[in-house]
């Protein structure tokens, strides 16, 4: 499962049905090597300095997302053990004698529960390297055995766009012995037995932010035993074309009804959780302004930006801008949303 942060860019509009464009050029998983295997550290508000390790080839995964920024190739479910544990255990343990870490994260480039070894990874790295592992998985294998080999974990966290299974597919283009209902099974079964278990809800134009979509994925997500839910929405260009992020304010809605029916506080992920965007002191409000019609932000970020550019009182200027109608303010839980629809 690929990282990522919320921004969005809207490209042409091309009318949207339950199917898609066939990229010219399908291929495979480009190559067998897996490198580099370990990189970083990168910083994220939840993890911390986290080194991120890569157990699988480039692009080797159990869907195709249409918003995947890997690009096309055929989804996979043979697992394989690529790399040697031992081997992994010694890249994470030269690096993190010259690095702070907080977290060893299984990630990589493609689906990192493809790795038939990830279960004695996770392993060895608790108990040899003694570090915190998070496991960043699109889910899709939690019902096969994985939830189990993966759950001596501190961190899981899994992708989840819909329950409907047509949108499911669409949406995900998996490889052929996968479905939606298995897929929620394995959730279920992962957040019974992860020591802490994130949800993380994708939602694509048109596909799967309406209130209905939200209403029905809150049903289930509250079944679930979460320790977190957050709503994203792509921020690079997929392969497929017709892919768009839906609108702040849908997403803010969809946000808003998911909290109300799964009974979890949700957040709405603006991609700044490194560093508050910079803001031109010379003209702050604009500046601010400016950002939010790309970027969604948090009103705590808005202050922090603010007061980083140098305003005295970050939450005046703030409120000037909403009650001016500049930036429009949504209240989604217990956080207040900035943005602009142009
Ligand atoms: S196809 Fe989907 S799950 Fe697989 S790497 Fe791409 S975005 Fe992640």
């Amino acid at each position: 499962m690929i990282a990522r942060c919320f921004a969005w860019r809207r490209v042409s509009p091309i009318s949207l049905s339950y199917t898609h464009p066939v990229h010219p050029r399908p291929r495979g998983a480009c190559s067998s090597r897996v490198e580099p295997i370990v990189f970083g550290p990168v910083y994220s508000r939840r993890l911390g300095w986290s080194l991120g390790v890569n157990l699988v080839p480039f692009k080797t995964c159990t869907w195709n997302c249409v918003y995947c920024y890997l690009g096309y190739a055929q989804p996979v479910v043979e697992r394989r053990r690529w790399i040697e544990e031992r081997v992994v255990v010694e890249k994470v343990l030269e690096k993190v004698r010259s690095v702070h870490t907080d977290y060893v994260t299984l990630v990589g480039i493609g689906e990192p529960t493809l790795a038939s070894n990830i279960g004695r990874v996770v392993e060895l790295l608790k108990s040899e390297v003694g570090v915190r592992v998070a496991v960043l998985s699109n889910g899709s294998l939690f019902n096969r055995g994985v939830a189990f080999e993966v759950s001596e974990a501190d961190y899981i966290k899994a992708t989840i766009t819909s329950v409907d299974e047509d949108k499911w597919r669409v949406l995900h283009n998996p490889a052929a012995p996968l479905n939606a209902e298995e897929f929620v099974e394995g959730l279920w079964l992962a957040s019974r037995a992860a020591k802490s278990f994130h949800l993380e809800v994708m939602l694509v134009d048109g596909v799967n932010d309406s209130p209905e979509d939200a209403a029905r994925l809150g049903s289930v997500i509250r079944e679930l035993g979460v320790t977190s839910v957050a709503v994203n929405t792509p921020f690079r260009p997929g392969w497929a074309r017709w892919v768009n992020p839906p609108a702040p304010e849908r997403v803010l809605r969809f946000a808003s009804i998911l909290e109300r029916v799964s009974g979890h506080r949700v957040e709405v992920l603006t991609g700044r959780g490194l560093r508050p965007p910079r803001i031109d002191p010379s003209k702050p409000g604009e500046s601010l302004a400016e950002i939010v019609s790309t970027h969604i932000l948090s009103w705590s970020e808005a202050v922090e930006a603010l007061r980083e550019a140098g305003v005295e009182n970050p939450e005046d200027t703030l409120r000037e801008l909403v009650e001016t109608g500049v930036v429009k303010a949504r209240r989604v839980g217990s956080e207040t949303y900035l943005y602009r629809e142009d």
